[in-house]
């Protein structure tokens, strides 16, 4: 479950058996964490939250929330501009190249750009709207191609580089970007 925290932005609970009482860390994105027992209810974390403010506060280095709650709005903004835009652009490719898929997702995956599933629904992360548009439509090109090939195979990346000869290049670079927002 998430929280979402007017002053502590996004906050993640995490119930696990293993744990006897309510605990706060941050985890390495900056985001705080608690960790609680499996049959913790939501009302009860969230008034476990409110009642320990000032220790949470105190104790935990979270140097500025409101960095955290600035990081929370623009993966908001994000995921307007995406969702008014990455599924247009996936259409206008699959109409170009004639290709037919089933739905597409918008997820914000920490680590892949897209997906396509076997059912053909294809995901694309929202991220991609912080990505050169080159490497946006090579994105979207790699998982329309996977409609026909569900693997890398050479008769895969052939299809690819048929739509976008740059292919090797774009894919290259878009090491350079993390797909997590
Ligand atoms: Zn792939």
């Amino acid at each position: 479950m998430v929280i979402n925290d007017p002053e502590f932005g996004e906050v993640i609970v995490r119930k696990s058996p293993l744990s006897r009482n309510i605990k706060f860390t941050v985890s390495t994105s900056g985001r705080l964490q608690m960790s609680v027992p499996t049959y913790t209810s939501d009302f009860l974390a969230k008034r476990f939250l409110n009642t320990n403010r000032d220790v949470i506060r105190k104790k935990l280095p979270i140097k500025d929330p409101s960095t955290q709650r600035a990081r929370d709005y623009q993966k908001k903004l994000l995921m307007k501009k995406a969702k008014e835009y990455l599924p247009y652009r996936l259409e206008y490719h699959a109409k170009m190249h004639g290709y037919t898929y089933d739905k597409c997702r918008l997820t914000h995956a920490n680590t892949r750009w897209g997906s396509c599933s076997s059912n053909r629904t294809i995901s694309l992360n929202i991220g991609l709207m912080n990505v050169p548009e080159p490497l946006r439509d090579y994105v979207i090109l790699h998982e329309l191609a996977h409609l026909n090939h569900m693997d890398h195979s050479k008769a895969f990346w052939a299809e690819v580089g048929s739509h976008d000869k740059n292919y090797k290049a774009h894919e290259k670079k878009l090491k350079m970007f993390n797909p997590g927002v």
